[in-house]
């Protein structure tokens, strides 16, 4: 809505000195209007922007001001707030009653037509209009003045009740009027100055009544656009008074009748006709009216009107002819309304119909004038449509600001009083932590938040497909909150039909963070009563399950017409009970967006002071595993001790790198710091220090992660090419992903650093246990897979899924590894053969890099130890046990991952 303002306000207009303000100028209006609303942020903001709005001194542009506003408060309350208004007549009739100077102003004269009459008020209004600016641009020569007079009332005169030819036929005159209005002050004041005016004036037009469908009209009687038409089709019947080169003493002509032939006005009418009696029966209509509904003159004729048009329009027209004359609200007849029309090649066109009783004609009849406006509506949803966008992008940055400073006030606030005084009181310092901790958590889930917000718009958001325990995931979310809940004094309940196996596939994130929205909403806005979830089964088939998830609350409530519209973004229900309530309204939006890739829905019922509930069902895959308990999986690499290992970090942020070296030291483990890529490719290089593993920041200064790992990489010294280096990084994003990978790292995690998946990835390293099995990291290896769930296979959907829909990479991934693995494979058995173990162990870790880029950990996880223990003498034979494994392995895999080539290769297609 601040955008028509806004251009209101920037529009120029002569200067003021006059203030305006709601008390003491138009004390009543106003304020009437705004009274008719509740009071709310919208409604303030407007009342503000009214009041502080210095209107032109110009009175005919203070009227289209006056109108303006009117306007936006006409919509405002309509759509927003409609509690005293219910229709746009009813308002427009009660303001002609209480404000009889608006409401019969020149300005609001257009706002009570219908149809042509409308357009033809707009077209005298836009020439009276000009005709003014001509009078203010001499107002001493009086010959001027005088014929401006005489055609301002000349343009006055409009009879009421006329037929709709004699409409067409006012409209036409009203062309001439413009035509010879142009040409006749062009002479006076000079061609160029009046085609400005007349521009000028359209603009105005275009601004001040844009919410009038017929403003387009206007485009119709400029004399710049018309009269070379005019010319061509040599109409030089058309009479325009003449005039002198005396400018003084203009003559006036006498008037000349301008001769019009009724059906040729109707035939070359930009509309389409049709003249209708009360059974329907069409009697007359024009080339164009039998044109859209693609039928000839004659068939249309045959034809009677409620044959045409859908059911409903039929069906109204036929009410509205019952009830002529009766003082009811008529609902196509009398107005202009927009219906759409499919044509016969199923293409759908919306168009403008205005319906009139011919009151005047003998018998009784009816017309009706049909416009296509499909391009316009498309044009006028764009524009509305960017500036709702433009309206919440503003809104979103001021949630925004506030939702972001909030925890890091909270943060910078703690830190300071830990700085100056928590340290000697343990209690305050581990309080205070706890609140630094908990408002970064906030901010990092904000964040999150926008990322997810950011990606779906994009439409780059992906869904992973992997085993996990349903069960577990909901009651654990449900135990989660419930401290929430029971801190708040509410219940909260969580229960899935025993019917539902325990194990599914799917994406078990995206759910938690689905569950997580719509409780933490159900808690946020409940004051007392209870929440519960219920997992039920829809649908079953051999492959899949349909599970409904409903979310239920005893809280405040949703009002009616308000329930669709908290699913869009940055969108929150304003209301005095919320007003407190932190939220960034982005919410809902991701997670119906996140249900909808699933190919879900989510509902929500609710009523006011009784609570809601969110309803959404998804499917997920049946799994084939039996069980799956992660808490119950055994943890063998977490006995075996991290002591001893030396980790180079790169890391240019002094709170980053204070952060990992104290994660990584209370794990026992050793920790350098290198300031930038350059200083770790060093510190590495100089071999100083034989590090374990690097962890490697990608932005840093003078050299940054990835250059740094190419120049690692392309080392020509063993030992300093194959130390594992895992990538570090806050960009999410899978291309960052792709860069990484071919840059040759091992593992890819997430910032911030999870001390869970810092540790699991170091488990993995000293994992030397030959039967034990790396453990569950939550972030992901290169390809994405977890590294625990050791996969034998190649899982396409989810290569997919974590390159962003990539195909074009995947293939190249896929290509890579069916071209170099077998001669890999090759040199890495003669190596073994001959005993040449160093090589051995080089080939053996060029290989694990293709086998865990295409998500098959456990042939990774075979090679690693060929890696590691065949360098060492007393292991050769535990060596090549793995290596016998993993040949056993390998056939297979490069049939799948041929056979999967093939398939994605044909699929790309
Ligand atoms: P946020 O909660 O961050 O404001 P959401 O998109 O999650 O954004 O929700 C949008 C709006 O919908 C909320 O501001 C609130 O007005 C309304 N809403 C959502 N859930 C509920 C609920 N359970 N009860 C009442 N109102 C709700």
């Amino acid at each position: 809505m601040s955008t028509f303002i806004d251009r209101l306000f920037n529009h120029r207009v002569k200067s003021i000195n006059q203030e305006f303000s709601v008390e003491n100028e138009h004390p009543d209006f106003f304020s009437y209007l705004l009274g008719l609303g509740t009071e709310s942020a919208r409604l303030l903001i407007l009342k503000s922007k009214i009041e502080s709005f210095q209107f032109p001194e110009e009175p005919y542009l203070k009227n289209l001001c006056i109108l303006q506003f009117y306007l936006d408060l006409e919509r405002y309350l309509l759509i927003n707030d409609s509690r005293f208004i219910s229709t746009e007549e009813q308002l427009r009739a009660e303001i002609k009653l209480k404000f009889p100077e608006h409401g019969n102003s020149d300005a609001f004269a257009p706002l009570y037509r219908q149809g042509k009459a409308q357009e033809i008020c707009l077209a005298q209004l836009y020439i009276l209009i000009i005709l003014k600016k001509f009078r203010d641009e001499d107002p001493d020569r009086k010959a001027t003045q005088i014929r401006i007079e005489e055609l301002t009332k000349k343009l006055h005169k409009t009879p009421s009740n006329q037929t709709l030819v004699e409409q067409i036929s006012l409209f036409i005159s009203i062309k001439e009027e413009s035509l010879a209005v142009h040409k006749e002050f062009g002479q006076i004041f000079g061609q160029d100055f009046v085609d400005s005016v007349f521009a000028e004036t359209q603009s105005d037009f275009n601004i001040y009544f844009e919410r009038i469908d017929a403003v387009s009209c206007i485009s119709d009687v400029i004399p710049q656009l018309f009269s070379s038409l005019l010319r061509e089709n040599n109409t030089s019947t058309l009479s325009f008074p003449n005039v002198t080169e005396e400018r003084s003493d203009l003559p006036i002509e006498p008037e000349k009748p301008v001769i019009i032939n009724q059906d040729d006005v109707l035939e070359n009418l930009l509309d389409g006709y049709l003249l209708f009696d009360e059974h329907g029966t069409i009697l007359q209509c024009n080339t164009l009216g039998a044109k859209i509904f693609e039928l000839s003159k004659e068939e249309l004729l045959k034809r009677d009107i409620f044959e045409l048009f859908p059911e409903y329009v039929s069906q109204t027209i036929r009410q509205d002819i019952a009830r002529l004359y009766e003082n009811s609200k008529k609902s196509v007849i009398g107005r202009r309304i927009e219906i759409d029309l499919i044509a016969k090649n199923g293409k759908k066109e919306t168009y403008e119909v205005s319906a009139s009783n011919n009151y005047t004609a003998p018998v009784e009849s009816f017309t009706l004038l049909l416009r296509n406006i499909s391009k316009r509506k498309d044009t006028l949803k764009a524009r509305i449509s960017a500036e709702k966008a433009a309206e919440a992008k503003s809104t979103f940055l001021s949630n925004m600001s506030h939702e972001i400073r909030t925890p890091l006030n909270v943060i910078l606030g703690l830190s300071e009083i830990i700085s100056k005084h928590g340290i000697e009181d343990p209690e305050i310092l581990q309080k205070n932590i706890e609140g630094i901790s908990f408002s970064a958590k906030n901010l990092l889930s904000i964040v999150n938040d926008i990322l997810d917000f950011s990606k779906i718009e994009a439409g780059k958001l992906s869904l992973q497909s992997i085993d996990f325990n349903l069960r577990e995931v909901v009651y654990n979310l449900a135990n989660g909150f419930e401290i929430k809940a029971r801190e708040k004094g509410l219940s909260l309940s969580a229960h899935i039909d025993e019917v539902i196996p325990n194990v599914v596939v799917g994406d078990q994130f995206r759910l938690n963070q689905i569950l997580t929205n719509l409780i933490g909403n159900a808690i946020k806005f409940t004051h007392q009563g209870s929440i519960s979830l219920k997992v039920g089964l829809d649908s079953e088939t051999d492959e899949e399950l349909r599970l409904n998830f409903k979310v239920k609350d005893t809280g405040i409530g949703i009002p009616e017409e308000k329930i669709q519209t908290i699913f869009d973004s940055f969108y929150q229900v304003e209301s005095p009970e919320n007003a407190k309530i932190n939220g960034t309204g982005l919410g809902l939006a991701i997670t119906k967006e996140l249900i909808n890739l699933k190919k879900g829905t989510l509902t929500a019922s609710s009523e006011v002071g009784k609570g809601s509930e969110f309803c959404f069902n998804v499917s997920f895959k049946k799994s084939k595993l039996k069980n799956l308990d992660n808490t119950s999986r055994p943890n063998l690499a977490k006995n075996k001790s991290l002591e001893g290992l030396k980790v180079l970090v790169a890391e240019d942020n002094k709170m980053n790198q204070f952060y990992i070296k104290q994660l990584l030291s209370s794990l026992g483990v050793e920790a350098d710091i290198a300031e930038n890529g350059e200083q770790a490719v060093k510190i590495h290089q100089s071999g100083k220090v034989d590090y374990d593993l690097i962890l490697m920041d990608m932005h840093m200064p003078v050299m940054n992660g990835l250059e740094a790992i190419a120049s690692i990489r392309q080392s020509n010294k063993d030992a300093i090419k194959k130390v594992p280096i895992v990538a570090c990084s806050a960009d999410v994003f899978p291309e960052s992903r792709k860069k990484a990978i071919n840059a040759g790292i091992d593992f890819y995690l997430t910032k911030p650093l999870k001390e869970e998946a810092l540790k699991e990835v170091l488990f993995w390293l000293v994992d030397e246990d030959k039967n034990s099995e790396p453990e569950v990291v939550q972030e992901k290896s290169p390809s994405g897979s977890d590294i625990t769930q050791q996969s034998k296979s190649v899982d396409i959907a989810h290569l997919l899924d974590i390159f962003d829909n990539d195909k074009k990479f995947v293939i190249a991934l896929l290509e890579v590894f069916i071209q170099e693995t077998p001669d890999d494979l090759k040199s890495l058995r003669k190596c073994v053969e001959q005993e040449y173990y160093l090589q051995a162990s080089t080939t053996a870790h060029k290989m694990k890099s293709s086998f865990m880029n295409l998500g098959m950990t456990r042939h990774g996880y075979h090679l690693q130890q060929i890696e590691s223990l065949i360098k060492d003498s007393s292991k050769v034979t535990e060596a090549k046990k793995h290596l016998k494994t993993f040949e056993d392995l390998y056939t297979q895999a490069l049939t799948e991952v041929n056979v999967k080539l093939i398939e994605l290769k044909t699929k790309n297609k």
